[in-house]
């Protein structure tokens, strides 16, 4: 019965057609062992799991008699919080009826409040912000809220500007025009839902130009205009008729070219009051800064030559100025309110086959480098997704021959869940997410990926839900606000990284997967964010997952060292004509027969043993609580952050002129390739990393030391599964101030 599972499993996990593959394929069911121990100890990993867990076993094993269900993931599309807490603060509740509401300003008449619905669930940070833009959009006429992303900017703002147009009389006369970019529009509406419920939406989004128009009769009803910035540029005459009193742009730094067409236009509108929203308000240049204040102060900081000469000669002065209209709070603040986070780099065996292949490949570095990095990192996912596309490259002129390779396959390759060290382990973890009912989102760079992973979870029994970047951008909200109040627990969400753009908030998961890596690390650290943000109530266990020895270890790698060679091959992979030093391309092509390649490389003298440097001696002083190092590295990130935050704070200072200058080159990089909400991420990582020295921060485990490996699954969550792919693991905490 065992081999069966396993077998019914390896069928399911590459046909061409997700939704036929199982039916297809039931006729042949002959046992193939091409690898008789590791797929018998996967079909006894399940067959234990499924005496462990009854209605899993029975799922397990239904399953395997009809095909996989795939199950909708738009059944009801009933729009929830995505805070998944509360659904909305007109549906009044206890606590929100007994709160007060939050008096903006004690000394106006009448005196300006947020109401008790959304003062309830406002933190500190937003009372403050809140405070911050109502006075300056009163009595200076306009601000930057600078916040790091995942602060609560969009609820500031809407509470803060309500506040205003609510305070003088019940008629609502205050016009606010709100231009966002196209793909946040979506964001903004659910976030006027999510406060205001379906009772009263005080917002209406532009679609068409009769909506403008519309408008204009309405807006006493819906004072908020919602508007992306392509529209407001096609429209700017319709709006300027309108004579809006508060203008506010999400994303503000769109804005930063003083000259630019967008912000000329809505300069021409000749609001009264505005407010720039922006998480990276860093600019590489101060006539990009100038740009931005000027827009929301004009004439306040003089012309772009006096503001120089302020920032260099006046520097007091400007930043006493500075402060009045940017306030910037980091996503540190928010960590006091989240619950500890551990970050696991967890090493996988490659599988025989994996290591055959990629010996072959290694030996024909000379050839196209680019094709072969791509064929090394499909076969460190699973050697099957390697399979299939050189069976598509064997046809094709291309200038290296598909066929070497596909000869070290096996003839008439029939692939199995073990080929993979990182495919099985991430099956074992599944089995344990579902066991402790722990939501999970697992994300990878390939859409053929993550087909072959929805065929295991669909084999599985979970409910799945995808976002790539074939699903339409209108019912991505959707999806995710599905996935966050999903009453089914055993739902797993399969994220493209590609796709994983600006705002999505998967709270509804506490563990996150992170199949494969990029070079660019921004968009790694953008996909692990989704889970470990604000309304998260549960600890978050995020693990990385590589190949032992492979490209897999050395991305990694070259992420915690951030240096040229990251930026380098990120070019070699947008460019086929970009020369690249010898040793870097043999490195990538060597197969390090290492446990872990990178224990290795930092030279650590535990022996394996993964105690820290000094631990022992803590121990032998009696203060030795194993998590003393997590507190250290918490300690150290906070100063991380706080340098910073001193660093954009001295942004007019030559000496970091350079520094800056990186950073934004790294951002356009980004703004070129794939989305990055927030390069400050990336900024981070660059101050907390400079070279694989930092790992020394991280605590290590290797099964070579029982004790200690079974007291990382226990900490990791991962329980009593067994992880014999698993050959070393690297660990980082954070932990917040209230555990
Ligand atoms: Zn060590």
């Amino acid at each position: 019965m065992g081999g069966y599972e396993v077998q019914i499993q390896d069928r399911l996990l590459f046909s061409n057609d997700i939704k036929s593959s199982h039916s297809e394929e039931s006729g042949s069911s002959s046992p193939d062992d091409n690898q008789p121990d590791s797929r018998k100890r996967v079909s006894q990993m399940l067959y234990q799991r499924a005496a462990l867990m009854p209605k899993f076993a029975t799922k397990v094993l239904s399953n395997q008699l009809g095909p996989p269900s795939k199950k909708p993931f738009m059944g009801n599309a009933i729009m929830t919080s995505s805070r998944g807490t509360f659904n909305s603060p007109l549906a009044v509740n206890k606590k929100e009826k007994s709160h007060p509401p939050f008096v903006i300003d004690e000394s106006e008449d009448p005196k300006p409040v947020v109401e008790s619905c959304i003062a309830a669930h406002l933190r500190p940070h937003q009372k403050e912000g809140i405070t911050f833009i109502y006075k300056s959009l009163r009595d200076h006429g306009g601000c930057i809220l600078a916040d790091e992303m995942g602060l609560g900017k969009s609820i500031q703002t809407i509470a803060a500007i309500w506040a205003m147009m609510r305070k003088n009389s019940i008629r609502i006369n205050l016009k606010c025009l709100l231009v966002v970019p196209s793909s946040l529009v979506n964001n903004w509406k659910s976030e006027f839902k999510k406060w205001f419920g379906t009772l009263r939406k005080p917002v209406m989004a532009v679609q068409k130009n009769s909506d403008i128009r519309s408008y204009a009769a309405s807006h006493s009803y819906n004072p908020f205009l919602l508007i992306s910035y392509d529209l407001a540029l096609r429209h700017v005459e319709h709006l300027k008729l309108l004579k809006f009193d508060v203008l506010v742009c999400d994303e503000g730094h769109k804005l930063k070219n003083i000259n630019g067409k967008i912000r000329t236009a809505l300069y021409s509108l000749e609001i009264p009051r505005r407010l720039i929203l922006t998480g990276t308000p860093t600019q590489n240049d101060l006539d990009e800064f100038f740009s931005l204040l000027d827009f929301v102060r004009p004439g306040k900081f003089g012309n772009r030559i006096e503001f120089r000469e302020m920032c260099t000669e006046k520097n007091d002065e400007f930043t006493a100025l500075r402060d009045k209209c940017l306030l910037r709070r980091l996503s540190s603040r928010l960590q006091a309110h989240l619950p500890n986070k551990h970050e696991y780099v967890l090493f996988c065996k490659p599988s025989e086959i994996q290591k055959k292949v990629l010996q072959t490949i290694c030996d024909q570095m000379t050839g196209e480098p680019l094709v072969l990095i791509d064929y090394i990192r499909k076969l460190v996912n699973h050697p099957k997704l390697l399979h299939q596309k050189l069976l598509e490259d064997q046809g094709k002129e291309t200038r290296i021959s598909a066929r070497p390779f596909l000869y070290t396959f096996p003839k008439n390759y029939k692939e199995s869940v073990s080929d993979s060290g990182k495919l099985s382990t991430l099956c074992e973890m599944l089995a344990c997410f579902h066991e402790y009912k722990e939501r999970c989102v697992i994300a990878s760079s390939y859409a053929k990926t993550l087909d072959m992973i929805e065929k295991l979870c669909n084999a599985m029994d979970f409910c799945v839900f995808r976002l790539d970047g074939d699903t339409p951008v209108h019912v991505r909200q959707k999806i995710v606000d599905q996935f966050n109040t999903a009453s089914d627990p055993n739902s797993v969400f399969l994220l493209s990284k590609k796709a994983g753009g600006a705002g999505l908030n998967l709270i509804g998961a506490s563990r996150f997967v992170l199949f494969d890596s990029e070079w660019n690390p921004a968009i790694d650290l953008q996909a692990m964010a989704r889970i470990w943000r604000d309304g998260q109530k549960l600890e978050c266990h995020i693990y990385r997952m590589a190949t032992a020895g492979t490209i897999d270890e050395k991305m990694i790698q070259r992420q915690i060292q951030k240096g040229e060679l990251g930026h380098f091959v990120e070019q070699i992979e947008n460019s086929s004509s970009v020369k690249f030093r010898d040793e870097d391309l043999a490195d990538i092509f060597t197969f390090h027969d290492s446990p872990c390649n990178t224990h290795d490389m930092i030279e650590c003298k535990c022996g394996g043993t993964g105690n820290l440097p000094g631990e022992e001696e803590e121990i032998e002083n009696g203060d030795g609580d194993v998590v003393n190092d997590e507190n250290a590295m918490s300690n150290t990130e906070d100063d991380a952050l706080d340098d910073f935050e001193d660093y954009i704070i001295t942004i007019n200072k030559k000496e970091d002129k350079e520094a800056i200058e990186e950073i934004e080159m790294q951002k356009e990089e980004e703004n070129g390739g794939a989305a990055v909400e927030n390069a400050e991420d990336a900024e981070q990582l660059a101050i907390n990393g400079s070279s694989l020295n930092s790992l020394f921060r991280w605590r290590h485990y290797s099964p070579r030391h029982e004790s200690q490996w079974e007291e990382f699954k226990e900490t990791a969550g991962l329980g009593a599964i067994d992880l014999s792919d698993v050959s070393f693991v690297f660990k980082i905490s954070v932990k917040t101030s209230e555990s």
